[in-house]
């Protein structure tokens, strides 16, 4: 079986990992924590970096130290996965559902435009499978309106819009270190701002709303939503490889591309824009069928997220009517593309596609 995706850990991980639990360091307290979150932010460009348990809690604790509470609107895509929505309703405020754009799968800046209310504080805008969303212009459109810009690049380590990575628009970028993101910690995230006191907020919230003054004072109800030196080991030797694993994971989209042209809609750099091409994807209407294809022929595929407005703890929440993402949603899917993916095993899943594809044109499926 060929999977969709499989981290590369080596002895660089080991060695890493192995010199944190020597030190005696493994929690929150070691100071490979730090070290990853200095290297991390110096990779992206920003400031300051605060990392979490998961992608989840760098999320939560953004849309927290923003001041996001009951009532509050915040703007989401239709088309995520699941956490920026749920972090907002983890603070009672509302998420504002909005289609995504056809050509890069992101928030359509239009339609986001149009959902602002004098009650909407931050809009959350998710770099989907890789690609750059249109980030300028809703930086503009925040800054315009007074309100915030929050980056999930879960997706998107190292994706660049107008020259410049991701990560660097919002005032805080969330990233995840899960095992099938670009880089992993395992569990792991961080929250990247520029603004001192965003980051000092953070922190705070991030260990259990304790001042940093005076020792179980609480000045605030907080989280322990901590790394451990474990987690951080892991990134800093991971950190290392980053760049490899984007170059390879950008050849392999080139394969797929190159090899798929005019036999599914495949995914491709967006305007402005460098994908980084997390999973990569393809559009086909076909998806249910050539998925079961595949699987049958030892090659796990994934599909696209479900709209979120039409699943039950969201539905309340749909605002209006929502094509792009329903659509892509019926056809969207994710082959694998995972750095050590060999050229022989693109062949054989591109040969495989081919090979459904012409069957279903000559009418036998
Ligand atoms: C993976 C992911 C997250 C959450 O990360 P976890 O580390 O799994 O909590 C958030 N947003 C998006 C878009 C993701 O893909």
């Amino acid at each position: 079986m060929i999977p969709v995706y499989k981290p590369e850990i080596g002895k660089e991980e080991e060695e890493e990992v192995l010199k944190v639990i020597r030190s005696g360091w493994i929690s929150s307290a070691s100071p490979a924590v730090r070290e990853f979150e200095e290297k991390f932010s110096a990779y992206i460009g920003r400031k300051y970096g605060v990392a979490t348990s998961n992608g989840t809690t760098a999320l939560h604790l953004a849309v927290t130290a923003l001041g996001i509470k009951e009532g509050d609107e915040v703007i989401v895509p239709d088309l995520t996965f699941i956490s920026p929505v749920n972090v907002v309703l983890y603070n009672r405020a509302i998420p504002v559902i909005v289609d995504v754009e056809e050509e890069n799968w992101g928030l359509d800046p239009e339609k986001v435009r149009k959902a602002i209310t004098n009650k909407t504080k931050a809009i959350i805008v998710v770099h989907l499978y890789g690609n750059p969303a249109k980030v300028s212009e809703l930086k503009e459109i925040a800054e315009e309106k007074g309100i915030y810009l929050i980056e999930d690049c879960a997706e998107a380590h190292g994706a660049e819009y107008e020259g410049k990575k991701v990560g660097n628009f919002g005032d805080i970028a969330c990233f995840s270190f899960y095992a099938n993101k670009v880089i992993t910690t395992g569990e792991g995230g961080m929250c990247l701002t520029d603004d001192e006191g965003l980051y000092e907020k953070m922190q705070i919230l991030r260990d259990h709303g304790m001042t940093k003054e005076k020792r179980y004072w609480h000045e605030v109800v907080g989280y322990n939503y901590r790394m451990t030196g474990l987690q951080a080991a892991l990134g800093l030797a991971q950190l290392k490889k980053i760049d490899k694993f984007i170059e390879r994971k950008r050849e392999i989209a080139r394969l797929y591309q190159e090899l798929l042209e005019g036999v599914v809609t495949v995914q491709r750099d967006p305007p402005n824009g460098k994908s980084i091409f997390w999973l990569f994807s393809i559009l086909t209407e076909k998806r249910d069928e050539l998925a079961e294809y595949l699987a049958k022929n030892g090659v796990e595929t994934r599909k696209f997220f479900y709209p979120v407005h039409e699943m039950p703890p969201y539905v309340e929440f749909t605002k209006s009517s929502y094509p792009i993402s329903k659509k892509l949603s019926r056809i969207g899917m994710n082959l694998p593309s995972y750095p050590s993916l060999g050229a022989d095993d693109i062949k054989y899943i591109i040969g495989k596609i081919n090979e459904f594809v012409k069957g279903n044109k000559d009418g036998n499926h």
